[in-house]
């Protein structure tokens, strides 16, 4: 595996490679790797002739406030687990090389980043589109995969990058769990013991919230209703919002019909989880 920590390295290398005729797969991380990051990692070098790692922490997607100083990061341990999936380029750039003056132009996507994260985190979806774009504009015409876990990030990046016609097929891989349901996440560190034996609370609900919807119920709110009563119920879980919404525009539905997707997000202490399961209703 070669390392990159300049724009012009890994642009050139995948450029020469396409030139070649290779088939490009990246998979843009914030590194602290872990299972589901590798699941992104071994599909991308299973469908493509060469496969890119990214993996830098972007200042621009948090908030004022939140965990950018803290956020884990453990470059040894990640390289180690990239070149294990057989990827053939890592991109570690520092901020400098991203960002080498203040960022005046910012890729904003309107309608879907407004509710759920977006509310939440007023600038996160414009620092994750914003950088997204710059990947992609660095990496050229590639396939690249996305987790579901983060379900709202893959529609914003793929509406990106239909909107501005980037030759990026926008590829979203499912999300990879503990055995008790929780879905792994960089920020399952934050969580102490406690909070750790709460947090699949949410997976719960939501798995609760399927299962109504599978079993028949038509409403909205009832669904709702269920999955916040069932988070509520967990001492340790500050609920932010669950909902129930069409899959393919995350906007409300009711009656239930097609297509769906439950979402919740909740602090646990120092960490806020998101989650979020498809169901159809027919
Ligand atoms: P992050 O490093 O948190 O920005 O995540 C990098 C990519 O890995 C994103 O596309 C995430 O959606 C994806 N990802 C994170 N957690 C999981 C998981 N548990 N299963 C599958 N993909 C994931």
């Amino acid at each position: 595996m070669q390392t990159h920590t300049t724009i012009a390295s890994l642009r050139s290398t995948l450029d020469r490679a396409r030139a070649g005729g290779a088939r490009v797969g990246l998979v843009p991380t914030m590194g602290f790797l872990h299972a589901g990051h590798v699941s992104l990692l071994e599909r991308a070098v299973a469908d493509n002739d060469v496969a890119a790692a990214t993996l830098f922490v972007n200042p621009l997607q948090f908030g004022a406030g939140e965990d950018l100083a803290a956020y884990p990061r453990d470059l040894p341990r990640d390289a180690a687990l990239v070149a294990a999936a057989g990827v053939d380029h890592l991109f570690t750039p520092t901020v400098e090389e991203m960002y080498p003056t203040p960022v005046l132009t910012s890729v904003s996507v309107a309608g879907i980043t407004e509710r759920f994260e977006g509310a939440s985190r007023p600038t996160h979806f414009a620092g994750v589109a914003t950088v997204v774009a710059k990947l992609f504009a660095i990496a050229g015409p590639c396939r690249a995969y996305f987790g579901e876990k983060d379900f709202q990030q893959v529609a914003v990046v793929r509406r990106m990058a239909a909107d501005l016609s980037l030759p990026v097929e926008v590829v979203a891989c499912p999300t990879v769990r503990e055995p008790d349901g929780l879905a792994l996440s960089s920020r399952n560190v934050y969580l102490t013991a406690e909070e750790r034996a709460a947090a699949p609370v949410l997976h719960r609900a939501l798995s609760a919230g399927a299962a109504a919807v599978t079993a028949g119920e038509r409403s909205a709110s009832v669904v709702r209703d269920l999955m916040r009563d069932l988070i509520a119920a967990e001492p340790l879980a500050q609920l932010d919002y669950v909902d129930v919404v069409d899959a393919a525009t995350l906007a409300p539905v009711e009656p239930l019909v097609g297509a769906l997707r439950l979402l919740a997000a909740a602090r646990f202490g120092k960490a806020r989880l998101l989650d979020n399961l498809g169901v159809l209703a027919e």
